[in-house]
């Protein structure tokens, strides 16, 4: 091997999957992303609490380019994200993302709503991509549901279809937006075991979420997110029984 492979090789054991350097975001007057440095290494798990209103959702929207940045540079595995066409659809395709209200496709049924991207931007052909949809709706434990429409499904049922249907593009980061603010209280742990399992697989995740106990369980690493900036960056036990700022300390007494 070439000197210059080995070296290769060696930068890319070291580098993170999703790599935030001084990202700035406006809307308008309001400076709502402040010279964001994140990096999130392969298998890793992070979790982004902060309050309401404190830029979470538009760093996770600009990862994959649901959201322009002013400034900065955002790179997934290394690459730089792609402006536009063809390249962005594969970006998106690698970044799956996971959001609140729960967004499938109401006028198809469980199977087409989870077919129907990796037929489209993958070319998968039906068979293919409806065995793989099965496999998935099984693990998430909806494959009963298949042949059903959207609205036949309680919301949880919903959220775990949009994670089966993320699932079936083989991302290589999850992104949870708030994933279960939306659901009645007791549908919330049958969503949070599945991202959980996930998490127990290998998958990179960052997951914004209110959920602590997930975020003690799951999280590899917690970032704390308050007015755009990035204020504490801590593991699990670091964070919640240790937190540095006033900010978090202020933050953490209202949720826990
Ligand atoms: P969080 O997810 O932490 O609650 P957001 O990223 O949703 O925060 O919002 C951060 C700030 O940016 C808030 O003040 C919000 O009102 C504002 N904001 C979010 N999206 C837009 C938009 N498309 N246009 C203008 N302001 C926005
Ligand atoms: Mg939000």
């Amino acid at each position: 091997m070439s000197e210059e492979k080995i070296l290769n090789n060696t930068k890319d054991a070291e580098r993170p999957l999703v790599e935030l350097t001084h990202v700035e975001k406006h809307f308008g007057d309001l400076h709502v992303l402040k010279d964001i440095n994140l990096k999130v290494t392969k298998g890793e798990v992070l979790v982004v609490v902060g309050p309401s209103g404190s830029g979470k959702s538009t760093m996770c929207r600009t990862i994959n380019r649901l959201e322009t940045i002013d400034s900065g540079d955002i790179r997934i595995d290394g690459k730089p994200l792609p402006q536009e066409g063809k390249e962005l659809a594969n970006l998106r395709a690698e970044v799956g993302m996971v959001f609140q209200s729960f967004n499938l496709f109401a006028n198809k049924t469980i199977l087409e709503n989870v077919t129907l991207a990796p037929m489209r931007v993958r070319h998968m052909d039906k068979k293919e991509a409806e065995d793989l949809a099965m496999d998935l709706l099984a693990r998430v434990g909806v494959d009963s549901q298949a042949n059903k429409m959207p609205s036949q499904l309680s919301g949880g049922q919903q959220q775990r279809v949009a994670i089966a249907r993320a699932l079936a593009m083989q991302p290589k980061v999850m992104l949870f937006d708030e994933p279960t603010s939306a659901l009645d209280p007791e549908m919330v742990n049958e969503v949070l075991d599945v991202m959980i399992e996930l998490a127990h697989e290998g998958m990179t995740m960052i997951c914004i979420t209110h959920e602590m106990g997930f975020a003690r369980r799951a999280a590899d690493r917690i970032v704390f997110m308050a007015d755009g900036e990035i204020l504490e960056e801590a593991s699990p036990d670091e964070f919640f029984d240790h937190p540095k700022t006033d900010r978090a300390k202020d933050f953490l007494s209202k949720i826990l």
